[in-house]
Formats: C-alpha cells, sequence, structure tokens
C-alpha cells in the first residue's frame, strides 16, 4: 500500500523508556498500526507529533498530514520535532529514538522525559514500500572517500554512532569530535568509543568547544584553519597530535551537525576559509540555543 509515498504517519506507543547517561533517555516504540517503516540513511530523520505528556495523541491523517497540522490554530496545535532513527527493528515493528533530557521546557524534552509504557505518539517516519528513491537523511560521501571528518554534538551522537557503524570501506582516516552535556555523556560502544574526541561542555556555551577542536584535526585540508583563526597551539583532550599524518589519495568529507550557531562557523570555516566544495561537507543546526526548532 501506498508505495509512491516517501513518508506516512504511523502511530507507536512507548515500550520501554531506559536512562543512557546523565543526559540521555533511550525510547523504545512499537509500531501500532501493522504498517511497514524503515530507516535508509544512518542519520535518517522522523517528524514526532507531540501531544502534552499523558495526553492524547493528535489524529492526524496517515498521508496528508503536514496540510492537516498546518491549518490546526497555532496556539493550540501540538508540537512537532525532528528526531534521528537509532535503531528499527522491523521483524519485531521496534524503533529506538534517544532523546537528549535537556529539562522540560521543550515540549519533546518534557514528553520523553515524562514517557510511560502504553504512551503514544503519532511519527512521520520512511515507509517500508516506497519504492522511489530514499530520502530524508544527509549523510552522502563521495565514492572513493579516504577521509572524513565527523562533528557534532549530544543531539547528532544518534546520527554519529550509526555512521560509525556503515564507513565505507576505503576510509582510512577519521577525525570525530563530539560535544556533549558532560562527562558520562559519553554514550558509545566498541571502537567508537576510544576514537572519539569527547568534548563535556560543563558551563561553556554549545558549541564552544566544537569550534575549537576544528584546530585539533590532522586533516590536510584544514590546516590553514590553525593559523587563521588562532588555533596553532590548540591541543585535543586525548592528545591527537600524535596521530599519524591522514592519507591524501581519495576524496575528503565532513559531516556536521550541532547548535545552529555552531554550525553556521563551522561551515563557514570548511566552505570559506578552506575553500571546500560544498559536495565534500553536509551541514546542519539540529537545534538553536534560546529558541525552539521544528
Ligand atoms: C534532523 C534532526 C535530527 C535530530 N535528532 C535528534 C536526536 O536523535 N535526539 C535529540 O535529542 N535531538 C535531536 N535533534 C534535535 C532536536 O530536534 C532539538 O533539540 C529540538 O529543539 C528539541 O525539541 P524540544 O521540544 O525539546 O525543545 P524546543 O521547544 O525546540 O526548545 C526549547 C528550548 O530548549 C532549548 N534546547 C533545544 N534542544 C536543546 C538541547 N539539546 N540542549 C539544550 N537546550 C536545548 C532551545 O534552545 C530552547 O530554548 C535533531 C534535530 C534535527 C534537525
Amino acid at each position: 500500500m501506498a508505495t509512491d509515498k516517501p513518508y506516512l504517519l504511523m502511530t507507536f506507543s512507548v515500550l520501554k523508556r531506559e536512562r543512557l547517561s546523565p543526559s540521555f533517555l533511550r525510547i523504545t516504540f512499537v509500531n501500532e498500526d501493522g504498517l511497514s517503516f524503515t530507516s535508509w540513511g544512518p542519520d535518517q530523520r522522523v517528524k514526532l507529533y507531540l501531544s502534552e505528556p499523558g495526553t492524547a495523541p493528535p489524529r492526524l491523517p496517515l498521508t496528508e498530514w503536514n496540510a492537516a497540522w498546518q491549518k490546526l490554530d497555532p496556539g493550540c496545535r501540538t508540537a512537532r520535532r525532528s528526531y534521528t532513527i537509532k535503531n528499527v527493528r522491523p521483524d519485531k515493528a521496534e524503533l529506538d529514538i534517544d532523546f537528549v533530557d535537556h529539562g522540560v521546557e521543550g515540549p519533546a524534552s518534557a514528553w520523553a522525559f515524562h514517557a510511560r509504557p502504553g504512551d503514544l505518539l503519532q511519527i512521520a517516519i520512511p515507509n517500508g514500500n516506497y519504492i522511489g528513491q530514499p530520502m530524508g537523511y544527509e549523510w552522502r560521501p563521495p565514492e572513493g572517500v579516504s577521509r572524513l571528518l565527523l562533528m557534532g554534538d549530544e543531539t547528532s551522537l544518534p546520527a554519529i554512532s550509526n555512521i560509525w557503524e556503515r564507513i565505507p570501506e576505503t576510509v582510512t582516516s577519521i577525525d570525530c569530535f563530539v560535544e556533549v552535556p558532560r562527562a558520562g555523556d559519553d554514550v558509545a560502544a566498541g571502537e567508537m568509543a576510544s576514537r572519539i574526541t569527547w568534548l563535556p561542555r560543563y558551563e561553556d556555551p554549545p558549541g564552544t568547544k566544537l569550534k575549537k577542536a576544528l584546530g585539533y584535526s590532522q586533516m590536510p585540508e584544514l590546516s590553514q584553519l590553525k593559523r587563521l583563526h588562532g588555533l596553532e597551539k590548540s591541543v585535543a583532550p586525548n592528545e591527537r597530535m600524535w596521530d599519524p599524518a591522514p592519507d591524501t589519495s581519495g576524496p575528503f568529507y565532513a559531516w556536521v551537525a550541532a547548535e545552529g550557531g555552531a554550525v553556521k562557523f563551522i561551515r563557514h570555516a570548511l566552505m570559506k576559509d578552506c575553500g571546500l566544495p560544498k559536495s565534500a561537507v553536509s551541514t546542519m543546526g539540529y537545534w538553536y540555543l534560546g529558541r525552539p526548532f521544528h
């Protein structure tokens, strides 16, 4: 059914809620509609339609939900927010989403904080029966990519974890910097956990440490940033200066997603200061300090 619709609005119920770290809550959902859903990219985005914690979800239609949502009175319509599919288990109709717990000011964070088994949520999610071109993700490394720069914060850590599981075989060097609210939020498994340069921000404004980390990178494409931004003396917390120089035989690709102001700075540094082409850089503002974002 609906093979021409890339996304459908499906109803999910909460199966389980677990705290992964001081700032992360994982919620496992199960599909209530019996419809097929999937995930195409490691940073596959979905839209959540959030009611007040503990109240019934909106009943928006399966296909033309966006138009229906737009027509609702902005003063009382439900909040809509973007999240990443962390895991899908189609055989069990299950889905995991890792929510940053940043308090109860934002409707999404508040919803996750209060979520209990059985709570319902409508999610616009890739249709498992769609036969067209996959969409809704930005991870598009060039063929033969050999050097990767991954930069993010707690909101893009779910995507970065998924990206680590799909690193192309041609990649010979990776610089990965992730700013998190505090030590203990380094939620990652296996080799990835030790290869990431974790940047706990504590009281620093979001993005401060991530921007500075541009100076830690050993990628030759970024060498002029050290001079331009006075980052010559930057030494990453895990002393990455001992890393061997990266092999420069194939193309470079950067994937960056974090707070919007930091992303703007990094995008400018990569594209204007370093002259990297658009095809070599994917940058996304995942949230904006001091204002809601949907
Ligand atoms: C493609 C995409 C994928 C995303 N994937 C994820 C994901 O998997 N997990 C995840 O947790 N987030 C993810 N985000 C980020 C998430 O959508 C935003 O953080 C969103 O603002 C949260 O909504 P809210 O209702 O909790 O807060 P909002 O109502 O949007 O904002 C309320 C206040 O909270 C502040 N705020 C928002 N987010 C944060 C934060 N992380 N830390 C501190 N303050 C914050 C805002 O500045 C604002 O002042 C993703 C965003 C995009 C665009």
